[in-house]
């Protein structure tokens, strides 16, 4: 059966509203965040029409319900994920909180002259976060370049690994280049030698099942609000053998074992890294996000939103005077492009009248701008809900831009 994207786009209320003058919608900012399905959205709302209290406080009904559909959806999460035996998974607030949380548990972990390898596409999340790690700890961070094409520069990256590497951090998919790294061979390559992988997943999960296991990393992250569930809710799952030999995150109620004035002793992870009260609707609105994805044909929406991908990258090479940054083979559905006279800022603005929504700026990867020798970029960032139109209203407004800065 072909894919059904004008069926599926009925599950997502917010993709058929009007803009102000009457302009179509064409959300092409999916790498920032997603839309929510209205499965999401009744998820959550049920949760506070009916079932809203404390988790784990209470001996009442709603409280211990409330509990019980809170590790309801731990579990489908860890279930879609494919999160194994000896692995756990934690509620943070997103990507970002989950890596630092990391990176914080490393302190104890590390000394002077231990290396960490990062890769300059990274977001901000997962670069800076190491930073700090080794001015705190005297480590040193070696940084691996990209080639030309935006693929990562595989060579120099199993060069950069040696006897005092500790940590490598990578991204699954580029949030700018859209490359898809092979993480499953670089966590293996890794693992040999000893050394702990972190696997930034925040822009792979979107497009379809991951299975962490099989990533063979110690961590991975991603947050709710890019998987089609709410902001405010992210993902870690880790290794339980390293995750309890981290000291906590953040303390308070609910992560200790026994406090006392002679010192407090703490449970073991998950509960050691969730301190207070969690965003309870938040985890269930990202396990609907889970049970609405798995309804999903993710091959077909594999195949789709690459289709789209080629017309749009096609067709903006058509129009000329347009540069891709990015085109490893592969790559997911994101074009990161600039124009030869139009700043990133105009494009966007002009895309804006006609209803089109993309990105614009660094995109929270200034090394990899920096790598490139530019400031920015125009971003589309394709979602398994586009559809042609969408791809017909970009190039629409990027041939009216040319034609307007007249190049
Ligand atoms: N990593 C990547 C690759 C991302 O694209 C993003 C979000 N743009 C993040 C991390 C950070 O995610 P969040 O802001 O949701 O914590």
């Amino acid at each position: 059966m072909a894919f059904d994207v004008e069926k599926i786009r009925e599950d997502f209320p917010i993709l058929s509203r009007p803009l102000p003058g009457d302009r179509r919608l064409a959300y092409l900012d999916n790498g920032a965040t997603s839309q929510k399905p209205q499965a999401v959205i009744d998820r959550m709302s049920r949760f506070w029409l009916e079932e809203n209290a404390n988790i784990h406080r209470g001996l009442h009904h709603l409280s211990a319900e409330a509990t019980t559909a809170h590790e309801a959806a731990r579990d489908t999460v860890s279930q879609a994920i494919g999160v194994a035996d000896d692995q756990v998974l934690i509620f943070t607030r997103g990507a970002t909180e989950a890596i630092n949380l990391v990176a914080n548990g490393l302190e104890g972990e590390l000394r002077e002259g231990d290396e960490i390898v990062v890769t300059l596409m990274e977001h901000h999340a997962n670069f800076v976060p190491w930073q700090i790690l080794a001015e705190k700890t005297g480590a040193i961070v070696r940084y691996i370049s990209v080639l030309e094409n935006g693929e990562l520069d595989l060579e120099a990256w199993q060069a950069a690994l040696n006897e005092k590497t500790r940590v490598a951090a990578f991204a699954h998919i580029s949030n700018v280049l859209g490359t898809v790294n092979p993480v499953a061979e670089m966590t293996a390559i890794a693992r040999e030698r000893g050394i702990m992988t972190l696997v930034d997943g925040a822009q792979s999960v979107p497009h379809g099942p991951v299975n962490v296991a099989d990533l063979g990393c110690d961590f991975f992250v991603f947050s709710g609000h890019k998987v089609y569930a709410p902001d405010g809710i992210g993902v870690l799952v880790g290794r339980s053998e390293l995750l309890d030999r981290f000291q906590p995150y953040q303390a308070g109620g609910d992560m200790i074992d026994r406090v006392a004035v002679e010192g407090t002793t703490y449970r073991e992870a998950p509960e050691r890294f969730e301190a207070g009260t969690p965003f309870i609707a938040g985890a269930l609105g990202l396990a609907a996000a889970f049970d609405y994805m798995a309804g999903i044909d993710w091959v077909a929406a594999h195949e789709h939103e690459q289709h789209l991908l080629s017309q749009a990258t096609a067709g903006l090479k058509q129009i000329g005077g347009v540069k891709i940054w990015g085109e490893a083979p592969g790559k997911a559905s994101v074009i990161a492009f600039t124009m030869d006279e139009a700043h990133p800022q105009d494009i966007a603005t002009i895309l804006d009248q006609l209803g089109v929504a993309v990105r614009t700026g660094h995109h929270c990867a200034m090394p990899l701008m920096t790598h490139f020798g530019i400031t920015g970029t125009a971003r589309a960032s394709i979602a398994f809900y586009n559809n042609q139109e969408d791809i017909d209203a970009l190039l629409d407004g990027i041939r009216r831009v040319k034609r307007m800065f007249d190049f």
